[in-house]
């Protein structure tokens, strides 16, 4: 096969040798492409025409490697549900860093490709399903205009993986600025090594933020960046209502992108404690605890960066401690702009706070569909409906249309903020089950216009419009599963 552009390095692989281990992908029975992002591909600077269908699977299942490709996974550890462990890519090969342009440079990763040193006792494969799940949420996340890795193709292997039941194998290739990782730093921590953790720290600085690179203060620096970057993802999270699921250290990213996509699903109706991985037991990871959960993976990430600042410990430590606490109230002053946007709000008015939780309190007592929700809200016809008829509901409006009577802002412009800042369309679980269903099926038709549909999320179009339904009784997905 020619090379359709790729243009690959592997500076990861110049950290020292404990930091990766060079792999290959496993050879698989009958790679079949199901689906392939070609907008990512154009982003990417690629053309993959002339290359036929077949040499295309081959390349996306890893049968196929490039000369220049030098493939390897990395190590790293982390904190699960609180507990440390050692981790690694168990289940992904790293095909290495595709320079797009002098100053864009991506992760170009299989996941599912197969046995590496890290895999434990996993199998090292991954099925169809959650394959599917995190190339249509990756993508919708992007689309929401939220940071995160994406997604450039899912490629069937022919062969089955045996979970509860014999699934049909997969392979989905993930597009990411980078794989550090909070559990990253955790690893190199533990080698008890100053070096390893110097090395990562400057890897990091370099590749995604050179400017700090001269700072005599640049760990600090870094940690700020880090927060701000954190307070953003997740008040974008909590602004379409996604729940990440496992918001392990090891599923969060120094460059500030969504990262694994197990079993993360959307809120339906609005709960604020709502949980849906199945292993989640404590509601560690629900929807409202995921900024406390993001403050505590920043902490463990501080204390990776504390023996790097042998002077004067601890003043340093009081120092990093300062902007690690420092996230609750850049979180909370961000979700309330976020919010206030949602109901095409921008004046920043003491009584606002109050104004929202009520709002949600009201949805959650009346399990109010927290998408469509905020949709209603920016067209008056439809608070005709029953579902804003009660005495509560009538009220809140009123304090609603009265506060916001105070802004310099005309009605319209209003509607227009709250909809650029609330989505029509949101990947809903019982749609990707359900193209999920099919695609076992090898119907992939529900697939393919989901893709469509998630490319315009705040775009009101008759053909979008069944998306926008919750799902029925029978339709409710209660638990989603790890996506291995
Ligand atoms: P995740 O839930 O995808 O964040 O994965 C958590 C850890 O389990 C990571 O170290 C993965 O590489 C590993 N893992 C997940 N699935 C598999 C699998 N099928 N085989 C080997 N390792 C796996
Ligand atoms: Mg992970």
């Amino acid at each position: 096969m020619k090379n359709p552009g790729f243009n690959f390095q592997s500076t990861y692989t110049e950290l020292p040798n404990i930091f990766f281990s060079k792999v290959k992908p496993s050879i698989v029975e009958k790679p079949n492409l199901i689906i392939f992002n070609q907008e990512l591909s154009d982003e990417l600077k690629l053309n993959f025409l002339g290359i036929n269908s077949q040499d295309k699977a081959s390349f996306f299942s890893g049968n196929l490697v490039l000369p220049n490709m030098k493939t390897f996974s990395q190590a790293y550890s982390g904190h699960q549900f609180g507990h440390f462990t050692n981790l690694g890519d168990g289940r992904a090969i790293m095909l290495g860093e595709h320079i797009i342009s002098n100053d864009k440079r991506v992760d170009i990763q299989l996941k599912g490709a197969g046995l590496t040193p890290y895999s434990r006792q996993g199998d090292g494969k991954a099925a169809l399903g959650p394959m599917l799940r995190e190339y249509i949420v990756s993508e919708a996340m992007h689309y929401l205009k939220i940071p995160t890795t994406r997604s450039l193709s899912v490629v069937k292997t022919g062969e089955k993986v045996y979970r509860e039941f014999p699934m049909e194998g997969a392979m989905l290739t993930r597009v990411a600025s980078s794989h550090i990782r909070v559990g990253t730093f955790q690893f190199a921590l533990i080698t008890q090594n100053l070096k390893n953790l110097e090395n990562l720290i400057n890897y990091t600085i370099n590749r995604h933020y050179p400017y700090i690179k001269n700072s005599k203060q640049k760990y600090f620096d870094l940690l700020k960046i880090l927060v701000k970057k954190q307070v953003e993802l997740i008040a974008h999270w909590m602004r379409v209502g996604f729940i990440h699921g496992v918001m392990n250290t090891d599923n969060m990213t120094l460059s500030g992108e969504t990262i694994d996509y197990g079993p993360c699903a959307f809120l339906d109706d609005y709960k604020g404690s709502k949980v849906f991985s199945s292993i989640d037991f404590q509601g560690r990871y629900s929807f409202e605890n995921q900024p406390l959960m993001a403050k505590w993976n920043l902490a463990r990430l501080a204390e990776t960066f504390l023996p790097l600042m042998q002077d004067d410990i601890d003043k340093n430590k009081k120092k990093a401690e300062k902007i690690i606490q420092s996230f609750s109230e850049l979180f909370n002053k961000k979700w309330l702009n976020m919010m206030r946007n949602k109901l095409g709000l921008l004046k920043e008015k003491k009584e606002d706070q109050k104004l929202i939780l009520d709002l949600l309190k009201l949805m959650e007592s009346n399990s109010d569909d927290y998408t469509n929700t905020f949709n209603d809200l920016s067209d008056f016809n439809n608070l005709n409906k029953t579902q804003y008829q009660s005495f509560n509901f009538k009220d809140w409006i009123a304090r609603w249309k009265k506060r916001r009577d105070e802004e310099n802002l005309s009605i319209e412009k209003s509607f227009l903020l709250m909809k650029k800042n609330n989505p029509y369309i949101i990947p809903r679980n019982h749609n990707i089950e359900m193209i999920i269903d099919e695609a076992n099926k090898d119907n992939f038709t529900p697939l393919y216009e989901m893709h469509k549909i998630l490319k315009n999320p705040y775009e009101r179009t008759e053909k979008a419009e069944k998306f926008t339904l919750q799902p029925r009784e029978n339709e409710k997905v209660l638990k989603t599963f790890c996506g291995t």
